[in-house]
Protein backbone atom coordinates (compact mmCIF):
# COMPACT_ATOMS: atom_id res chain seq x y z
CA UNK A 1 0.00 0.00 0.00
CA UNK A 2 1.26 3.51 -0.86
CA UNK A 3 2.11 6.46 1.92
CA UNK A 4 3.72 3.76 4.07
CA UNK A 5 6.25 4.51 7.14
CA UNK A 6 9.90 4.63 6.88
CA UNK A 7 11.91 1.27 6.41
CA UNK A 8 14.07 2.57 9.43
CA UNK A 9 16.52 0.08 10.55
CA UNK A 10 16.70 -1.69 14.03
CA UNK A 11 20.32 -1.41 14.54
CA UNK A 12 22.68 -1.23 17.88
CA UNK A 13 23.93 1.88 16.00
CA UNK A 14 20.92 3.59 16.99
CA UNK A 15 21.00 2.78 20.55
CA UNK A 16 25.17 4.13 20.76
CA UNK A 17 24.40 7.20 18.96
CA UNK A 18 21.68 7.92 21.39
CA UNK A 19 22.79 7.44 24.96
CA UNK A 20 25.75 9.90 24.31
CA UNK A 21 23.33 12.48 22.93
CA UNK A 22 20.85 11.91 25.78
CA UNK A 23 22.52 10.35 28.47
CA UNK A 24 26.45 11.78 28.45
CA UNK A 25 26.68 11.85 32.19
CA UNK A 26 24.96 8.84 33.20
CA UNK A 27 27.77 6.66 34.80
CA UNK A 28 28.91 3.10 34.29
CA UNK A 29 30.67 1.44 37.26
CA UNK A 30 32.96 -1.24 37.45
CA UNK A 31 35.00 -3.55 39.99
CA UNK A 32 38.23 -4.28 39.04
CA UNK A 33 39.79 -7.40 39.95
CA UNK A 34 42.31 -5.43 42.91
CA UNK A 35 38.56 -4.51 44.16
CA UNK A 36 39.04 -0.89 43.38
CA UNK A 37 35.78 0.91 41.62
CA UNK A 38 36.34 2.10 38.05
CA UNK A 39 33.95 5.00 37.24
CA UNK A 40 32.92 6.73 34.29
CA UNK A 41 30.04 8.47 31.97
CA UNK A 42 28.29 7.26 28.82
CA UNK A 43 29.94 10.18 26.78
CA UNK A 44 33.72 8.46 27.97
CA UNK A 45 31.78 5.15 26.61
CA UNK A 46 30.83 6.25 23.56
CA UNK A 47 34.51 8.28 22.36
CA UNK A 48 36.27 4.84 23.47
CA UNK A 49 34.27 2.40 22.00
CA UNK A 50 34.04 4.70 18.69
CA UNK A 51 37.64 4.28 18.91
CA UNK A 52 37.97 0.52 19.37
CA UNK A 53 35.42 0.48 16.08
CA UNK A 54 38.15 2.15 14.25
CA UNK A 55 41.49 0.57 15.24
CA UNK A 56 39.35 -2.70 14.86
CA UNK A 57 38.56 -1.39 11.42
CA UNK A 58 42.46 -0.67 10.96
CA UNK A 59 43.09 -4.42 11.94
CA UNK A 60 41.27 -5.80 9.09
CA UNK A 61 38.08 -6.40 10.79
CA UNK A 62 35.49 -6.19 8.42
CA UNK A 63 31.50 -6.63 8.07
CA UNK A 64 30.31 -10.16 9.37
CA UNK A 65 34.18 -11.53 10.86
CA UNK A 66 33.57 -13.09 14.86
CA UNK A 67 35.19 -11.18 17.23
CA UNK A 68 35.85 -12.71 20.20
CA UNK A 69 35.66 -11.99 24.15
CA UNK A 70 36.62 -13.53 26.93
CA UNK A 71 35.95 -11.38 29.51
CA UNK A 72 34.32 -10.77 32.97
CA UNK A 73 31.48 -7.79 33.08
CA UNK A 74 33.47 -4.81 32.99
CA UNK A 75 33.82 -1.76 31.26
CA UNK A 76 35.74 -2.63 28.75
CA UNK A 77 33.72 -5.84 27.83
CA UNK A 78 30.64 -2.82 27.61
CA UNK A 79 33.20 -1.62 25.25
CA UNK A 80 33.27 -4.51 22.86
CA UNK A 81 29.49 -4.95 23.25
CA UNK A 82 29.05 -2.08 21.06
CA UNK A 83 32.03 -1.29 19.07
CA UNK A 84 32.13 -4.86 17.54
CA UNK A 85 28.36 -4.64 16.15
CA UNK A 86 28.23 -1.44 15.06
CA UNK A 87 31.08 -1.72 12.94
CA UNK A 88 29.48 -4.77 11.27
CA UNK A 89 31.59 -7.11 12.57
CA UNK A 90 29.86 -10.25 15.20
CA UNK A 91 30.69 -9.55 18.84
CA UNK A 92 31.03 -13.68 19.72
CA UNK A 93 31.17 -14.02 23.51
CA UNK A 94 33.27 -16.93 24.95
CA UNK A 95 32.46 -18.61 28.14
CA UNK A 96 35.28 -18.41 30.77
CA UNK A 97 34.06 -21.28 32.81
CA UNK A 98 34.11 -23.95 29.48
CA UNK A 99 36.35 -26.80 29.49
CA UNK A 100 39.28 -25.46 26.88
CA UNK A 101 39.02 -28.40 24.10
CA UNK A 102 35.22 -27.29 24.12
CA UNK A 103 36.71 -23.27 23.61
CA UNK A 104 38.77 -24.40 20.78
CA UNK A 105 36.03 -25.98 19.29
CA UNK A 106 34.26 -23.08 19.81
CA UNK A 107 36.79 -20.41 18.35
CA UNK A 108 37.63 -22.68 15.73
CA UNK A 109 33.73 -23.17 14.55
CA UNK A 110 32.63 -19.99 14.42
CA UNK A 111 36.16 -18.70 12.95
CA UNK A 112 36.79 -15.98 15.29
CA UNK A 113 39.68 -13.82 13.81
CA UNK A 114 40.62 -11.65 16.79
CA UNK A 115 39.96 -12.58 20.80
CA UNK A 116 40.10 -10.33 23.59
CA UNK A 117 40.34 -12.03 26.75
CA UNK A 118 41.33 -10.27 30.32
CA UNK A 119 44.58 -10.24 31.67
CA UNK A 120 43.29 -11.83 35.09
CA UNK A 121 42.05 -14.63 32.98
CA UNK A 122 45.38 -14.99 30.50
CA UNK A 123 45.82 -18.22 31.97
CA UNK A 124 42.87 -20.18 30.61
CA UNK A 125 43.75 -18.77 27.21
CA UNK A 126 46.97 -19.97 27.47
CA UNK A 127 45.16 -23.75 27.77
CA UNK A 128 43.30 -23.36 24.64
CA UNK A 129 45.13 -20.80 22.49
CA UNK A 130 47.85 -23.37 20.30
CA UNK A 131 44.18 -24.90 19.48
CA UNK A 132 42.92 -21.92 17.77
CA UNK A 133 43.30 -22.15 13.99
CA UNK A 134 41.46 -18.56 12.75
CA UNK A 135 42.32 -16.06 15.66
CA UNK A 136 44.90 -13.38 14.17
CA UNK A 137 45.31 -11.61 16.84
CA UNK A 138 44.79 -11.57 20.53
CA UNK A 139 44.06 -8.65 22.92
CA UNK A 140 44.60 -7.93 26.06
CA UNK A 141 42.18 -6.33 28.10
CA UNK A 142 44.26 -5.14 31.19
CA UNK A 143 42.25 -5.55 33.98
CA UNK A 144 44.82 -6.33 36.56
CA UNK A 145 46.90 -3.42 35.22
CA UNK A 146 50.07 -5.66 34.08
CA UNK A 147 51.53 -5.24 30.67
CA UNK A 148 50.45 -7.50 27.90
CA UNK A 149 52.83 -10.57 26.60
CA UNK A 150 54.75 -10.09 23.75
CA UNK A 151 52.01 -12.04 21.72
CA UNK A 152 49.31 -10.18 22.24
CA UNK A 153 48.63 -6.36 21.79
CA UNK A 154 47.50 -4.17 24.15
CA UNK A 155 43.94 -2.70 24.67
CA UNK A 156 44.47 0.90 25.90
CA UNK A 157 47.02 1.22 22.72
CA UNK A 158 44.64 -0.36 20.29
CA UNK A 159 42.33 1.59 21.36
CA UNK A 160 44.64 4.82 21.16
CA UNK A 161 45.58 4.03 17.64
CA UNK A 162 41.75 4.45 16.56
CA UNK A 163 40.35 7.94 16.03
CA UNK A 164 36.74 9.41 17.60
CA UNK A 165 35.98 10.89 13.55
CA UNK A 166 35.28 7.01 12.65
CA UNK A 167 32.30 6.91 10.13
CA UNK A 168 30.33 3.89 11.25
CA UNK A 169 28.76 2.10 8.31
CA UNK A 170 25.23 1.90 7.67
CA UNK A 171 23.92 -1.42 8.45
CA UNK A 172 20.81 -3.35 7.78
CA UNK A 173 18.81 -4.71 10.83
CA UNK A 174 19.11 -8.63 9.51
CA UNK A 175 22.83 -8.45 9.92
CA UNK A 176 24.59 -10.24 12.35
CA UNK A 177 25.73 -8.62 15.62
CA UNK A 178 26.50 -11.14 17.93
CA UNK A 179 26.90 -15.26 18.69
CA UNK A 180 26.77 -16.98 21.40
CA UNK A 181 27.38 -20.89 22.21
CA UNK A 182 25.41 -23.10 23.82
CA UNK A 183 26.32 -26.29 25.83
CA UNK A 184 24.17 -28.58 24.83
CA UNK A 185 24.36 -31.76 26.68
CA UNK A 186 24.17 -34.08 24.47
CA UNK A 187 27.00 -33.41 20.93
CA UNK A 188 28.87 -30.26 20.68
CA UNK A 189 28.04 -27.09 21.44
CA UNK A 190 25.79 -24.94 18.99
CA UNK A 191 26.02 -21.58 17.64
CA UNK A 192 23.51 -18.78 18.11
CA UNK A 193 23.31 -15.29 15.77
CA UNK A 194 21.59 -12.32 17.01
CA UNK A 195 20.84 -10.56 14.52
CA UNK A 196 20.47 -6.33 15.02
CA UNK A 197 16.86 -6.61 14.61
CA UNK A 198 16.36 -9.38 17.38
CA UNK A 199 18.33 -7.62 19.98
CA UNK A 200 16.97 -4.19 19.35
CA UNK A 201 13.37 -5.73 20.14
CA UNK A 202 14.45 -8.01 22.67
CA UNK A 203 15.67 -4.60 24.04
CA UNK A 204 12.13 -2.79 24.00
CA UNK A 205 10.46 -6.16 25.03
CA UNK A 206 12.27 -6.37 28.31
CA UNK A 207 12.40 -2.79 29.00
CA UNK A 208 8.63 -2.73 29.09
CA UNK A 209 6.66 -1.71 32.32
CA UNK A 210 5.08 -5.27 32.26
CA UNK A 211 8.56 -7.05 32.32
CA UNK A 212 11.44 -5.70 33.77
CA UNK A 213 10.15 -2.20 33.94
CA UNK A 214 13.89 -0.81 33.33
CA UNK A 215 13.95 3.29 33.30
CA UNK A 216 16.79 5.85 33.18
CA UNK A 217 16.46 6.17 36.77
CA UNK A 218 17.69 2.82 37.33
CA UNK A 219 20.70 1.70 38.49
CA UNK A 220 21.17 -1.96 37.03
CA UNK A 221 23.92 -4.78 38.19
CA UNK A 222 24.22 -7.51 35.45
CA UNK A 223 25.61 -9.88 38.00
CA UNK A 224 24.71 -12.78 34.90
CA UNK A 225 27.72 -12.74 32.94
CA UNK A 226 28.23 -11.61 29.89
CA UNK A 227 29.82 -14.17 28.34
CA UNK A 228 26.52 -16.32 28.95
CA UNK A 229 23.58 -15.06 26.63
CA UNK A 230 24.94 -11.76 26.62
CA UNK A 231 24.49 -11.11 30.01
CA UNK A 232 20.05 -11.47 29.15
CA UNK A 233 20.51 -8.26 26.88
CA UNK A 234 20.60 -5.99 30.15
CA UNK A 235 23.34 -4.47 28.32
CA UNK A 236 21.65 -3.43 25.48
CA UNK A 237 18.69 -2.70 27.58
CA UNK A 238 20.29 -0.46 29.47
CA UNK A 239 22.06 1.61 27.12
CA UNK A 240 19.23 1.82 25.31
CA UNK A 241 16.94 3.32 28.26
CA UNK A 242 19.84 5.19 29.40
CA UNK A 243 20.14 3.61 33.23
CA UNK A 244 23.47 3.48 35.04
CA UNK A 245 25.24 -0.15 35.19
CA UNK A 246 27.42 -1.75 38.41
CA UNK A 247 29.70 -4.24 36.87
CA UNK A 248 30.37 -6.72 39.29
CA UNK A 249 34.22 -7.84 37.57
CA UNK A 250 35.38 -11.51 39.39
CA UNK A 251 33.88 -10.97 42.53
CA UNK A 252 30.63 -12.52 42.42
CA UNK A 253 30.55 -13.33 46.38
CA UNK A 254 27.40 -12.05 48.55
CA UNK A 255 29.37 -9.93 50.58
CA UNK A 256 30.93 -8.19 47.23
CA UNK A 257 27.58 -7.65 45.35
CA UNK A 258 26.02 -6.00 48.82
CA UNK A 259 28.45 -3.61 49.04
CA UNK A 260 27.86 -2.94 45.20
CA UNK A 261 23.59 -2.49 45.89
CA UNK A 262 24.64 -0.46 48.83
CA UNK A 263 27.50 1.99 47.81
CA UNK A 264 25.61 2.61 44.20
CA UNK A 265 22.48 2.34 45.41
CA UNK A 266 21.35 -0.65 42.59
CA UNK A 267 17.41 -0.88 41.99
CA UNK A 268 17.65 -3.84 39.79
CA UNK A 269 20.38 -6.93 39.78
CA UNK A 270 20.07 -10.07 37.84
CA UNK A 271 21.12 -13.55 37.78
CA UNK A 272 20.94 -17.16 38.47
CA UNK A 273 19.02 -18.80 41.58
CA UNK A 274 22.44 -19.97 43.14
CA UNK A 275 23.66 -16.61 43.38
CA UNK A 276 20.70 -14.94 45.72
CA UNK A 277 20.40 -18.08 47.19
CA UNK A 278 23.81 -17.03 48.80
CA UNK A 279 22.72 -13.29 49.03
CA UNK A 280 19.46 -14.11 50.88
CA UNK A 281 21.83 -16.44 53.43
CA UNK A 282 23.67 -13.29 53.98
CA UNK A 283 21.11 -11.08 54.90
CA UNK A 284 19.56 -13.39 57.04
CA UNK A 285 22.54 -14.41 59.07
CA UNK A 286 23.23 -10.52 59.10
CA UNK A 287 20.23 -8.31 58.94
CA UNK A 288 20.59 -4.71 58.93
CA UNK A 289 24.14 -5.10 57.60
CA UNK A 290 23.74 -4.05 54.43
CA UNK A 291 21.30 -1.24 53.08
CA UNK A 292 19.36 -3.20 50.34
CA UNK A 293 16.69 -0.42 50.59
CA UNK A 294 17.45 1.12 46.89
CA UNK A 295 16.55 -2.76 45.45
CA UNK A 296 13.11 -3.15 43.48
CA UNK A 297 13.52 -6.05 41.75
CA UNK A 298 15.63 -8.78 40.95
CA UNK A 299 14.91 -10.74 37.62
CA UNK A 300 16.13 -14.35 38.43
CA UNK A 301 15.90 -16.97 35.86
CA UNK A 302 18.29 -19.22 33.98
CA UNK A 303 17.33 -22.28 36.91
CA UNK A 304 14.12 -22.59 38.77
CA UNK A 305 13.71 -20.24 41.53
CA UNK A 306 12.81 -21.79 44.74
CA UNK A 307 9.42 -20.67 46.31
CA UNK A 308 10.90 -20.21 49.61
CA UNK A 309 13.65 -17.66 48.37
CA UNK A 310 10.85 -15.52 46.69
CA UNK A 311 9.14 -15.56 49.48
CA UNK A 312 12.54 -14.87 51.79
CA UNK A 313 13.40 -12.35 49.85
CA UNK A 314 9.77 -10.73 49.72
CA UNK A 315 9.05 -11.24 53.52
CA UNK A 316 11.81 -10.29 54.99
CA UNK A 317 13.81 -7.99 53.50
CA UNK A 318 10.79 -6.16 51.35
CA UNK A 319 12.76 -7.41 47.84
CA UNK A 320 10.51 -8.44 45.10
CA UNK A 321 12.22 -11.58 42.81
CA UNK A 322 10.81 -11.58 39.68
CA UNK A 323 11.36 -15.14 37.95
CA UNK A 324 11.81 -15.38 34.04
CA UNK A 325 12.71 -18.03 31.84
CA UNK A 326 14.84 -17.83 28.65
CA UNK A 327 17.44 -20.10 26.50
CA UNK A 328 20.43 -19.12 24.63
CA UNK A 329 18.02 -19.51 21.58
CA UNK A 330 15.86 -16.83 22.91
CA UNK A 331 18.37 -13.92 22.79
CA UNK A 332 17.15 -15.20 25.92
CA UNK A 333 14.02 -13.93 27.75
CA UNK A 334 10.88 -15.09 26.63
CA UNK A 335 8.23 -15.53 30.00
CA UNK A 336 8.28 -13.39 33.01
CA UNK A 337 6.12 -14.29 36.16
CA UNK A 338 4.30 -10.81 36.49
CA UNK A 339 1.05 -10.22 38.10
CA UNK A 340 -2.21 -9.40 36.07
CA UNK A 341 -3.59 -6.84 37.84
CA UNK A 342 -6.60 -8.90 38.78
CA UNK A 343 -4.11 -10.92 40.77
CA UNK A 344 -2.69 -8.00 42.84
CA UNK A 345 -5.60 -8.11 45.20
CA UNK A 346 -5.38 -12.32 45.42
CA UNK A 347 -3.77 -13.41 49.24
CA UNK A 348 -0.21 -13.92 49.59
CA UNK A 349 -0.20 -17.45 48.80
CA UNK A 350 -2.15 -17.54 45.74
CA UNK A 351 0.41 -14.53 44.38
CA UNK A 352 3.10 -16.65 45.17
CA UNK A 353 1.84 -19.12 43.51
CA UNK A 354 2.06 -17.27 39.89
CA UNK A 355 4.87 -16.03 40.82
CA UNK A 356 6.87 -18.77 41.34
CA UNK A 357 6.09 -20.11 37.92
CA UNK A 358 8.75 -19.33 35.20
CA UNK A 359 6.05 -16.75 33.74
CA UNK A 360 3.68 -15.49 30.43
CA UNK A 361 5.61 -14.77 27.15
CA UNK A 362 6.15 -10.93 26.70
CA UNK A 363 4.95 -9.56 23.87
CA UNK A 364 5.93 -11.38 20.22
CA UNK A 365 7.08 -14.62 21.99
CA UNK A 366 4.41 -17.21 21.56
CA UNK A 367 3.87 -20.37 23.42
CA UNK A 368 2.40 -24.01 23.69
CA UNK A 369 3.02 -27.29 25.29
CA UNK A 370 3.43 -30.49 22.72
CA UNK A 371 2.77 -34.40 23.51
CA UNK A 372 4.72 -36.65 22.58
CA UNK A 373 2.96 -37.57 19.31
CA UNK A 374 3.41 -33.53 18.76
CA UNK A 375 -0.23 -33.09 19.52
CA UNK A 376 -0.77 -29.54 21.67
CA UNK A 377 -1.77 -30.18 25.59
CA UNK A 378 -4.33 -28.44 26.78
CA UNK A 379 -3.99 -25.07 29.19
CA UNK A 380 -4.64 -26.82 32.33
CA UNK A 381 -1.54 -25.98 34.96
CA UNK A 382 -1.55 -29.75 35.06
CA UNK A 383 -0.78 -31.75 31.42
CA UNK A 384 2.80 -31.70 30.44
CA UNK A 385 4.48 -31.26 27.27
CA UNK A 386 7.32 -30.10 25.39
CA UNK A 387 7.46 -26.13 25.56
CA UNK A 388 7.78 -24.78 22.01
CA UNK A 389 8.06 -21.49 21.16
CA UNK A 390 8.67 -18.59 18.28
CA UNK A 391 8.91 -14.90 17.90
CA UNK A 392 11.41 -11.87 16.08
CA UNK A 393 14.11 -13.14 18.59
CA UNK A 394 14.11 -16.80 18.79
CA UNK A 395 16.66 -18.70 16.99
CA UNK A 396 15.45 -19.82 13.31
CA UNK A 397 18.85 -22.19 12.76
CA UNK A 398 22.04 -23.11 14.62
CA UNK A 399 25.12 -21.89 13.15
CA UNK A 400 26.25 -24.12 10.67
CA UNK A 401 25.20 -27.09 12.17
CA UNK A 402 21.90 -28.33 9.51
CA UNK A 403 21.94 -31.71 12.27
CA UNK A 404 21.00 -30.12 15.26
CA UNK A 405 19.01 -27.92 13.48
CA UNK A 406 16.78 -30.53 12.23
CA UNK A 407 16.03 -31.79 15.35
CA UNK A 408 15.51 -28.15 17.04
CA UNK A 409 12.28 -27.31 14.98
CA UNK A 410 9.20 -28.91 14.83
CA UNK A 411 7.51 -29.25 11.57
CA UNK A 412 5.94 -26.03 11.13
CA UNK A 413 8.95 -24.03 12.59
CA UNK A 414 8.27 -23.53 16.56
CA UNK A 415 11.69 -24.24 18.43
CA UNK A 416 11.81 -27.27 20.47
CA UNK A 417 13.11 -26.04 23.85
CA UNK A 418 13.27 -29.56 25.51
CA UNK A 419 11.94 -27.86 28.75
CA UNK A 420 8.57 -29.60 29.97
CA UNK A 421 5.93 -27.77 31.43
CA UNK A 422 2.72 -27.22 32.03
CA UNK A 423 1.00 -24.14 30.89
CA UNK A 424 -2.19 -22.74 33.74
CA UNK A 425 -5.33 -21.57 31.86
CA UNK A 426 -3.78 -17.67 32.15
CA UNK A 427 -1.07 -18.59 30.19
CA UNK A 428 2.15 -18.86 32.87
CA UNK A 429 4.03 -21.74 32.23
CA UNK A 430 5.44 -23.95 35.02
CA UNK A 431 8.88 -25.72 33.77
CA UNK A 432 8.57 -29.37 35.44
CA UNK A 433 12.02 -30.14 34.06
CA UNK A 434 14.60 -30.23 30.96
CA UNK A 435 13.63 -33.61 29.30
CA UNK A 436 16.47 -35.22 30.35
CA UNK A 437 16.13 -34.25 34.28
CA UNK A 438 12.81 -35.87 34.70
CA UNK A 439 12.82 -39.23 36.99
CA UNK A 440 11.00 -41.94 35.18
CA UNK A 441 9.64 -44.44 38.11
CA UNK A 442 7.63 -47.35 36.84
CA UNK A 443 6.78 -45.62 33.91
CA UNK A 444 5.91 -42.29 36.05
CA UNK A 445 7.17 -39.06 35.87
CA UNK A 446 8.32 -37.66 38.85
CA UNK A 447 9.78 -33.76 38.93
CA UNK A 448 13.08 -33.10 39.95
CA UNK A 449 12.77 -29.74 40.08
CA UNK A 450 9.63 -29.41 42.21
CA UNK A 451 11.87 -31.91 44.52
CA UNK A 452 14.39 -29.36 45.09
CA UNK A 453 12.52 -26.56 44.99
CA UNK A 454 10.67 -27.81 48.11
CA UNK A 455 13.84 -28.87 49.54
CA UNK A 456 15.34 -25.20 49.78
CA UNK A 457 12.37 -24.33 51.94
CA UNK A 458 13.71 -26.05 54.52
CA UNK A 459 15.52 -23.70 56.98
CA UNK A 460 18.71 -26.17 57.24
CA UNK A 461 18.59 -26.24 53.14
CA UNK A 462 21.05 -24.30 51.35
CA UNK A 463 21.14 -25.97 47.77
CA UNK A 464 19.72 -29.41 46.80
CA UNK A 465 19.42 -31.47 43.67
CA UNK A 466 17.16 -34.37 42.98
CA UNK A 467 18.62 -36.98 40.38
CA UNK A 468 16.96 -39.96 39.11
CA UNK A 469 18.83 -43.77 40.05
CA UNK A 470 18.63 -46.73 38.92
CA UNK A 471 16.58 -48.71 40.80
CA UNK A 472 16.02 -52.45 40.31
CA UNK A 473 12.09 -52.65 40.36
CA UNK A 474 11.00 -48.77 39.76
CA UNK A 475 13.69 -48.78 36.76
CA UNK A 476 14.26 -45.35 38.56
CA UNK A 477 13.99 -43.31 41.73
CA UNK A 478 14.47 -40.05 43.10
CA UNK A 479 17.90 -39.31 45.53
CA UNK A 480 18.07 -35.84 46.93
CA UNK A 481 21.55 -34.52 46.88
CA UNK A 482 21.99 -32.00 49.43
CA UNK A 483 24.30 -29.25 50.96
CA UNK A 484 23.35 -27.27 54.39
CA UNK A 485 23.30 -24.37 55.56
CA UNK A 486 26.87 -23.55 57.72
CA UNK A 487 26.37 -25.16 60.85
CA UNK A 488 23.02 -26.30 60.37
CA UNK A 489 22.10 -29.84 60.19
CA UNK A 490 19.07 -32.35 59.44
CA UNK A 491 18.16 -36.21 58.82
CA UNK A 492 17.04 -37.81 56.34
CA UNK A 493 13.76 -38.80 57.76
CA UNK A 494 13.43 -35.55 59.03
CA UNK A 495 13.53 -34.09 55.30
CA UNK A 496 11.55 -36.89 53.91
CA UNK A 497 8.58 -35.89 56.74
CA UNK A 498 9.06 -32.31 55.42
CA UNK A 499 8.18 -33.09 52.11
CA UNK A 500 5.56 -35.65 52.78
CA UNK A 501 2.94 -32.89 52.61
CA UNK A 502 3.37 -31.87 49.23
CA UNK A 503 3.89 -34.43 47.32
CA UNK A 504 2.24 -38.03 46.40
CA UNK A 505 4.22 -40.75 48.60
CA UNK A 506 5.61 -42.41 45.47
CA UNK A 507 7.46 -38.86 44.82
CA UNK A 508 9.99 -38.70 48.14
CA UNK A 509 13.30 -39.21 47.51
CA UNK A 510 14.26 -42.90 48.53
CA UNK A 511 17.94 -41.58 49.85
CA UNK A 512 19.67 -37.99 50.82
CA UNK A 513 22.93 -37.36 50.30
CA UNK A 514 24.60 -34.57 52.05
CA UNK A 515 27.78 -33.12 50.56
CA UNK A 516 30.28 -30.22 51.12
CA UNK A 517 29.20 -29.06 47.12
CA UNK A 518 27.07 -29.48 44.86
CA UNK A 519 28.83 -29.49 41.21
CA UNK A 520 27.33 -26.68 39.02
CA UNK A 521 28.05 -26.03 35.43
CA UNK A 522 29.78 -23.65 33.86
CA UNK A 523 26.53 -20.96 33.96
CA UNK A 524 25.74 -21.91 37.55
CA UNK A 525 23.33 -24.29 37.41
CA UNK A 526 22.99 -27.93 39.32
CA UNK A 527 25.09 -30.41 37.07
CA UNK A 528 22.63 -32.84 36.98
CA UNK A 529 24.64 -34.78 34.61
CA UNK A 530 28.21 -35.10 36.65
CA UNK A 531 25.51 -35.76 39.84
CA UNK A 532 23.82 -38.71 37.85
CA UNK A 533 27.28 -40.41 36.76
CA UNK A 534 28.92 -40.02 40.36
CA UNK A 535 25.73 -41.73 41.55
CA UNK A 536 25.06 -44.39 39.41
CA UNK A 537 26.03 -47.20 41.22
CA UNK A 538 24.24 -45.40 44.65
CA UNK A 539 22.63 -48.76 45.99
CA UNK A 540 18.85 -48.19 47.10
CA UNK A 541 17.25 -50.93 48.75
CA UNK A 542 14.85 -53.10 46.08
P1 LIG B 1 20.82 -21.53 28.66
O1 LIG B 1 20.65 -21.53 27.19
O2 LIG B 1 22.15 -22.01 29.11
O3 LIG B 1 20.47 -20.21 29.24
O4 LIG B 1 19.80 -22.58 29.28
C1 LIG B 1 18.43 -22.52 29.00
C2 LIG B 1 17.70 -23.51 29.86
O5 LIG B 1 17.80 -23.12 31.22
C3 LIG B 1 16.23 -23.60 29.60
O6 LIG B 1 15.93 -24.43 28.50
C4 LIG B 1 15.73 -24.19 30.91
O7 LIG B 1 15.90 -25.59 30.97
C5 LIG B 1 16.63 -23.55 31.92
N1 LIG B 1 15.97 -22.40 32.53
C6 LIG B 1 16.08 -21.10 32.19
N2 LIG B 1 15.33 -20.33 33.00
C7 LIG B 1 14.71 -21.16 33.87
C8 LIG B 1 13.79 -20.99 34.96
N3 LIG B 1 13.38 -19.80 35.34
N4 LIG B 1 13.37 -22.11 35.60
C9 LIG B 1 13.79 -23.33 35.24
N5 LIG B 1 14.66 -23.55 34.25
C10 LIG B 1 15.11 -22.49 33.56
Amino acid sequence: MEGLMMDYPLTLTHIFERVARYYPRQEVVTRLPDRSLHRYTYADFHSRALRLASALASLGVSRGDRVATFCWNHFRHLELYFAVPVLGAVLHTLNIRLHPSQLAYIANHAEDSVLFFDASLAPLVERFRGELKTVRRFVWVPDTGQASPDWALDYEELLASGHESFPLPSLDEREAAAMCYTSGTTGEPKGVVYSHRAIVLHSFAEAMGSVFGLNDSDVVMPVVPMFHANAWGLPFTCVMVGAKQVFPGPHLNPESLLELVEGERVTVTAGVPTIWLGILAALDREPGKYDVSSLRVIPCGGSAAPRAMIEGFEKRHGITVLHAWGMTETTPLGTAAVLRPWMRGWSEEEKLSVRETQGAPVPFVEVKALDEEGREVPWDGKTMGELVVRGPWVAGAYYRNPEASAEAFTPDGWFRTGDIVTISPEGYIRITDRAKDLVKSGGEWISSQELENALMGHPAVLEAAVIGVPHPRWQERPLAVVKLKEGASASPEELREFLAPRFPKWWLPDAFVFVDEIPKTSVGKFQKRALREQYKDYRLEG
